[in-house]
């Protein structure tokens, strides 16, 4: 009976060495791996998926106006009139929505004006969309050099991501869904005026100074942008469009992204049967782009931007005078602004009843360091078992 008993004993720390070690593996500790098997996450998901109502509504006429309507007011270049009737313009549109407002600042002598739009602004958790409305000053990677100090049109640069954001926030406010979260739409002014091939934007200026701005001002002044129950803590995930209307659209993964975030999006991309343009293979980049600050924070983040730097991947137009109306896909603002409706259908939506947090990533237990130690302990645990049982048996 004894001998049974200490069968069992070395059995059960054997099966529980086992589980650590599996849980350790998956890059999670123990504990995290077994609470999120809890939640009924995914059957709640899978039962709503079909349900294409919301982004169904997405409009990509609408969004495609709304990139010709910014062309339409000229080179939004920092500072200049053209820049802030745009702005009036965005803030006005979005007003018909939800609160809005233009958050002005300086850079050296320039005014900016980064704009902030809030649809259900009085709920504690945040949902964030992003993108920048200024156009780039100058061409740089034109291959015909005469034009490379000529301003862009920047209608995906900029435009797309505006574009379809609006069309979203219209989405988002008709529904008739009681939503449990706010939806916060910003408009960055001064992201792409940065030095480039030796050519500024604007001289002195570093990219995303509108962004950056926004952070510090954020944590200095917060009382102007938060409600009172709101704070950074309470931003549930941050969203950037840049560069979302070209043809043959691929989305990359960016490496201060949050993964959980990107695995969710690019999934119910896939779910929509848009596979090439989410693609999830592992490759990672590294882009300096609007949602640092924010990731800097410890804010889930997602950068939805394409290989701009490749001009073999299909939109070669980055910073030339070939990013027109000419080079925008009426369907690849139609493939980002239906799938971010779905993902905030499945997500935000109240049915589901809890808003689903993206964990940051516990660098502590995935760090390749710990993983190779606990492997050495569990070995270590296991051969000492191994050898005790071996030794009392003869
Ligand atoms: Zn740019």
């Amino acid at each position: 009976m004894k001998k049974k008993m200490d069968y069992f004993f070395r059995s059960a720390i054997l099966i529980f060495i086992i589980f650590f070690s599996f849980s350790i593996y998956l890059g999670d500790p123990g504990l995290n791996y077994f609470s999120t098997q809890i939640q009924i996450e995914k059957p709640l998901n899978s039962q709503l998926l079909m349900n294409t109502t919301l982004s169904d509504q997405f409009n990509s006429t609408k969004a495609y106006k709304n990139i010709q309507t910014q062309l339409d007011f000229g080179y939004r270049i920092p500072g200049s009139n053209e820049n802030l009737e745009c702005a009036s313009w965005i803030n006005s549109e979005m007003q018909k929505y939800g609160e809005s407002a233009l958050y002005n600042f300086t850079i050296g002598d320039i005014e900016c004006h980064n704009i902030i739009s809030r649809v259900n602004p009085n709920k504690s958790q945040i949902v964030i969309f992003a993108a920048h409305f200024d156009s780039r000053a100058v061409a740089e990677k034109d291959s015909n050099e005469s034009l490379r100090n000529t301003p862009i049109m920047g209608a995906n640069d900029g435009g797309s991501g505006v574009a379809v954001m609006m069309e979203i926030a219209r989405i988002i406010a008709l529904s008739k869904i009681n939503w449990n979260i706010s939806f916060w739409f910003i408009f960055f002014d001064a992201e792409d005026q940065g030095l480039n091939n030796g050519i500024s934007g604007i001289n002195g200026w570093n990219w995303c100074e509108g962004s950056t701005y926004m952070m510090k001002d954020m944590k200095k002044n917060p009382n102007i942008y938060f409600r009172e129950t709101q704070s950074l803590k309470t931003i549930n995930s941050f969203i950037l469009f840049d560069m979302v209307g070209g043809p043959d659209l691929q989305f990359i993964s960016e490496s201060h992204d949050n993964d959980e975030l990107r695995e969710s999006v690019f999934r119910i991309g896939q779910s929509l049967e848009y596979t090439n343009e989410f693609p999830l293979d592992g490759h990672e980049y590294t882009i300096q782009d609007d949602h640092v600050p924010f990731a800097n924070e410890g804010i889930p983040t997602l950068d939805l931007i394409i290989k701009f730097w490749d001009i073999n991947s299909g939109w070669p137009y980055h910073h030339t005078q070939g990013d027109n109306i000419a080079h925008i896909s009426e369907e690849s603002l139609q493939i980002t602004g239906r799938t971010i409706l779905q993902f905030v259908y499945e997500t935000y939506n109240p049915e589901i009843g809890f808003i689903k947090k993206f964990t940051s990533e516990n660098t502590f237990f995935s760090s390749p360091f710990v993983i190779g130690a606990g492997i050495l302990i569990i070995g270590i645990s296991i051969a000492a078992i191994l050898k005790k049982s071996a030794s009392k048996r003869y």
